[in-house]
């Protein structure tokens, strides 16, 4: 019998999330049945969605998220033993699944091959996060060559795939991150063209010499304050990405100015998504995102944490800003 290891959401977060709100249970697999396989968890997401959605998890469920699993046993025709397989099989070390995936979940699918890359980029890059980046940004900025593109949360997994999209594009490419070392990275590695670090910088006057002639396109991981000064600086016409707003994700009392004021004046346009929205066009992300790699004209970060136990420790330490790319777990 196959034993799982899981966390379920034990007390509601309040402010920051505690280790005492979720607990580690375990529980005893029963036998797969035809049309079911066997999935062992390689590498587990932390991810700030979890955050924000886990106010309407039930109590008592799995904790959510997506991870990379190996297939063990199966009795399933496509999902076939040794293959890869990414889901929103939650914190969990072993899964029994069908291969359907749960209305409103990022669908159940087989790992492409990916060569010599880690198959962990099936959470990062070549996953969720990397579709929320092509496709938010791709679709609802509608970068053109030439344009200037501010990227806030720019040094994690989906704001430093942004800035080499931009680039990519022919963009001018400011980003906006927590650190200096961060920073370090974006520049020089991955040619952004500017930097700036929130937390030590004056945003409003930092971006007004790095974009003298006004931004174009914003792609918002972080909403409040920084994104306020962002959209007043603003040309007219400018589009905005409103991907996320992790700055309220452990306070939702912010007090963030009136946006409506560029809004109108500058007649932008804003648009929120759900990376969901594209479930229909998903491996068309994967594959393109791929393909850049291959091309060199896309990087890669990971910030690993090592052991199922310590699960928590890298989601907390992931909404802290600890990471640097993308945040996983390996098992
Ligand atoms: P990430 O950027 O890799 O990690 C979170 C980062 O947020 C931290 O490293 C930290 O970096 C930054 N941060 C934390 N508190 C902050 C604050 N108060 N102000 C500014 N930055 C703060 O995470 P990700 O997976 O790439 O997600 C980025 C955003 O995209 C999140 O808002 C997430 O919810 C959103 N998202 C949306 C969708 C969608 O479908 N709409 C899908 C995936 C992700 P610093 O050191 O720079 O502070």
């Amino acid at each position: 019998m196959v034993k799982a290891k899981a966390f379920i959401l034990h007390k509601r977060f309040v402010g920051e999330p505690k280790a005492s709100d979720l607990k580690l249970v375990e529980e005893d697999l029963p036998p797969l049945k035809d049309g079911e396989f066997l999935a062992e968890a390689v590498y587990l997401s932390v991810d700030p969605y979890m955050r924000a959605y886990a106010d309407r998890l039930p109590l008592g469920n799995t904790f959510i998220g997506i991870q990379v699993a190996l297939i063990t046993e199966s009795k399933h025709p496509k999902y076939q033993v040794g293959k890869h397989v990414v889901g929103s099989f939650g914190w969990r070390t072993h899964t029994i699944s069908n291969g359907v995936s749960v209305a409103g979940d990022v669908p159940i699918l087989i790992l492409p091959d990916l060569g010599e890359l880690p198959v962990s980029l099936g959470v990062g890059i070549l996953g969720m996060p990397g579709n929320t980046a092509y496709f938010g940004f791709l679709e609802i900025c509608k970068p053109k060559a030439g344009e200037t593109v501010v990227v806030t949360g720019a040094a994690g997994a989906v704001g430093s795939h942004v800035g080499q999209i931009a680039k990519i594009k022919g963009c001018k490419v400011i980003g906006i991150a927590g650190s200096d070392e961060k920073n370090k990275w974006l520049k020089e590695e991955l040619n952004f063209d500017h930097v700036i670090n929130y937390k030590t910088q004056d945003v409003e006057a930092e971006l007004k010499k790095a974009a003298p002639d006004g931004v174009d396109c914003y792609f918002d991981n972080v909403g409040g304050e920084i994104s306020t000064i962002i959209l007043n600086q603003m040309n007219l016409f400018g589009r905005v990405s409103v991907c996320g707003a992790i700055s309220g994700y452990n306070n939702r009392n912010i007090k963030a100015g009136v946006v409506q004021f560029p809004l109108v004046f500058r007649q932008l346009k804003m648009e929120g998504f759900m990376v969901l929205r594209w479930t229909d066009r998903w491996m068309e992300g994967i594959l393109q995102n791929l393909a850049w790699i291959k091309q060199g004209k896309l990087k890669y970060r990971e910030t690993i944490t090592v052991g199922f136990d310590k699960m928590f420790n890298a989601f907390v330490d992931m909404l802290r800003g600890v990471n640097q790319g993308k945040a996983v777990v390996k098992i």
